[in-house]
């Protein structure tokens, strides 16, 4: 059970309450076993990864295969597994430790441990009835067999519930029979089992079933060429009068598209996970080479303009990592919290991943374009050989790309997760209108001109968060008034509140990571300041942006005097100074 019961354990509700440092989970506070994990997956990936670029790089599909199978025998393909199906039974936090840390080596690799333990086996475990988990799951959490998820179509990827394979049961009424085609289905060339969906008869949604590779009908495309993760196997998938047992039926009929959704959850949020150590191998590379690489008779890390690029690489790790493990460990406390009123944990994990859906969300979005970021400032501070794929950087910036495309595109995520905000404030999940209001009635109000005591180390940055909540809850409550239940449409205004909303959590967990456990003279405050810095400068763009286009008026002069209001930092730091602290600290170190 968790030592933090006391902390709100609801989704979304950062926006509206006031996190306290302690409340948030870091990776300063690891366990003994979860260091142990680390090191060994980090020892895993460096000894039987690393070394072998250049045959990733080449399409090696057997090689991520084998490689997956080591995996397998060291137990990290099951660490979310209970021990009674094979598995470890771990936490939430350990199971993205380890998808952080055995991801950062090669991202063909990444991509087929993600689609394995998370969307190739969650949907098992999670819907499964004790005997499909019973039969699956003790192959699956060791590598003996590999799992693979079947949802998008040709025509079908975003709009996912469209899909056209169908299923029909058969005369006898032992099987159902389907016809259909699925398309960039990762690990298909080497999975054995399916997480298949299909729409039964005239249904409005699609139903998940577990197809075996053997199955009679079911047959594969060639592998794809793709620009990056050049050996995870993605192919085509086919149905054709394909036989599945009526006991392969996952879940309950039409509930498919729950399914997916609850498994992409979870899917996103170690999709961030997955990110974070490729950025620290990134950092180290390009801090390693800025220090080798001479121009001008000096070391390129000696350049302001190269030291910014790694001071902005370092910064953002901090922030990526800092939300990240934040989110895991707020999960895993509200499954345990589920399961102490007395709730199955099957049941449990579920209700805790669906409940922070919203920050999954955040942190996918966030977390990948971040990636795609690092990696192009990564090949930038390699120069020409940047380039070339003889160097690191290359491979690192195409591997990044797929992050912001599979487990919903970062468009899909950034209006799914300001809809799901709305959907709990409608449903009285979380009460984000008495707050709005309580904005709009101080924007009519005479601001206060007292002097605040800023002296507690990260006090103006959290009072400057508090009112980039009220920015978000100004900009969002006024649209949402405006455009009622057409809101869903303005897609313009809905990326605008999602940016306004990502840079908030992320900033405010990156705060308090550093007020919890670093000195007011540290890198670590530095680097919760000077990204603290940067929100702010984003959100009053994307603040902006939707209030001249919706507000007309007194309406938008108030919302701009209140925007000017919301997003002060009156003692905003010398950004140039602490840019220079960040990199003179990583220059010297060399990695993260
Ligand atoms: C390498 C790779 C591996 C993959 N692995 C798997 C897998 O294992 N299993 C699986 O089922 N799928 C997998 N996918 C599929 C992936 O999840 C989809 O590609 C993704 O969901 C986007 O769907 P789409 O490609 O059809 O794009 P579309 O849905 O056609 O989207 C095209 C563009 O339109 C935008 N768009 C679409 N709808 C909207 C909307 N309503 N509002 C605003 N913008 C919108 C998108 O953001 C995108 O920019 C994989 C894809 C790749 C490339």
């Amino acid at each position: 059970m968790s030592d933090t019961t006391q902390k709100s354990l609801i989704g979304g509700d950062f926006l509206i309450t006031e996190t306290p440092a302690q409340d948030i989970f870091t990776l300063e506070e690891l366990s003994e076993e979860q260091k142990m994990m680390r090191d060994s997956a980090k020892e895993f990936i460096d000894r039987e990864v690393v070394p072998h670029h250049e045959r990733f790089e080449s399409k090696d599909y057997a090689l991520t295969e084998a490689t997956m199978r080591q995996l397998g025998e060291m137990g990290f393909l099951g660490v979310t597994v209970p021990e009674q199906y094979g598995g470890l039974g771990m936490g939430f936090v350990t199971t993205m430790l380890a998808c952080d840390y055995l991801s950062g080596g090669n991202g063909s690799l990444a991509t087929a441990y993600g689609a394995h333990t998370g969307i190739g086996t969650l949907p098992i475990l999670l819907y499964g009835t004790e005997e499909q988990k019973n039969k699956y799951l003790p192959d699956l959490a060791t590598g003996n067999k590999f799992g693979a998820y079947c949802l998008t179509e040709p025509d079908a990827g975003s709009d996912a519930n469209s899909g056209k394979t169908k299923a029909k049961l058969s005369e006898d009424g032992k099987h159902y029979i389907i016809n259909g085609q699925k398309m960039w289905i990762s690990n298909a060339g080497f999975a054995e089992i399916f997480i298949v969906f299909a729409k039964i008869d005239d249904d409005k949604n699609i139903t998940g079933f577990i197809v075996e590779r053997d199955t009679e009908g079911l047959t594969f495309g060639e592998e794809e060429h793709k620009l990056g993760i050049r050996s995870s196997s993605t192919r085509q998938v086919f149905f054709n009068d394909m036989k599945v047992p009526v006991e392969n039926l996952l879940g309950e009929r039409n509930n498919g598209f729950k399914i997916a959704l609850n498994s992409l959850n979870v899917g996103r949020i170690k999709l961030a996970a997955a990110n974070l150590d490729g950025q620290r191998r990134i950092l180290a590379h390009a801090t390693k080479y800025a220090n080798e690489r001479k121009q001008f008779g000096v070391a390129i890390s000696t350049f302001g303009a190269i030291r910014k690029k790694i001071a902005e690489m370092a910064t953002g790790i901090f922030v990526s990592e800092a939300g990240s493990y934040r989110a895991a460990k707020d999960i895993q406390d509200k499954i345990d919290e589920l399961v102490a009123g007395g709730m199955n944990h099957q049941e449990a994990e579920l209700k805790g991943v669906e409940e922070f859906a919203v920050e999954a969300s955040i942190l996918k979005v966030f977390v990948s374009d971040l990636t795609q970021q690092t990696a192009d400032e990564g090949i930038q501070i390699y120069g020409g050989m940047g380039f070339s794929a003889d160097a690191p950087m290359e491979a690192a910036w195409r591997d990044a790309r797929i992050g912001r495309i599979y487990e919903g595109t970062n468009e899909i995520n950034r209006l799914l997760a300001v809809g799901m905000l709305i959907k709990k404030t409608m449903k009285g999940q979380l009460d984000l209108l008495k707050p709005a209001m309580a904005v709009g009635k101080e924007l009519m109000g005479i601001p206060s001109f007292d002097v605040p005591d800023y002296s507690e180390l990260l006090s103006e940055e959290k009072a400057v968060i508090a009112n980039l909540k009220k920015v978000f809850l100004m900009v969002s409550g006024a649209a949402l008034q405006k455009y009622m239940m057409e809101m869903e449409k303005q897609q313009h205004l809905l990326l605008n509140a999602s940016e306004i909303l990502n840079q908030i959590y992320m900033a405010e967990s990156a705060v308090l990571r550093a007020e919890k456990h670093f000195s007011a003279d540290s890198v670590e405050v530095a680097m919760a300041q000077l990204n603290l810095y940067k929100a702010v400068e984003k959100i009053i763009v994307a603040a902006k942006e939707g209030i001249i286009s919706f507000a007309e008026g007194d309406e938008q002069r108030m919302m701009l005097s209140g925007l000017r209001r919301f997003t002060k930092y009156t003692n905003q730091p010398n950004i140039i100074a602490l840019t220079e602290k960040i990199a003179a600290h990583y220059v010297e170190k060399g990695h993260y």
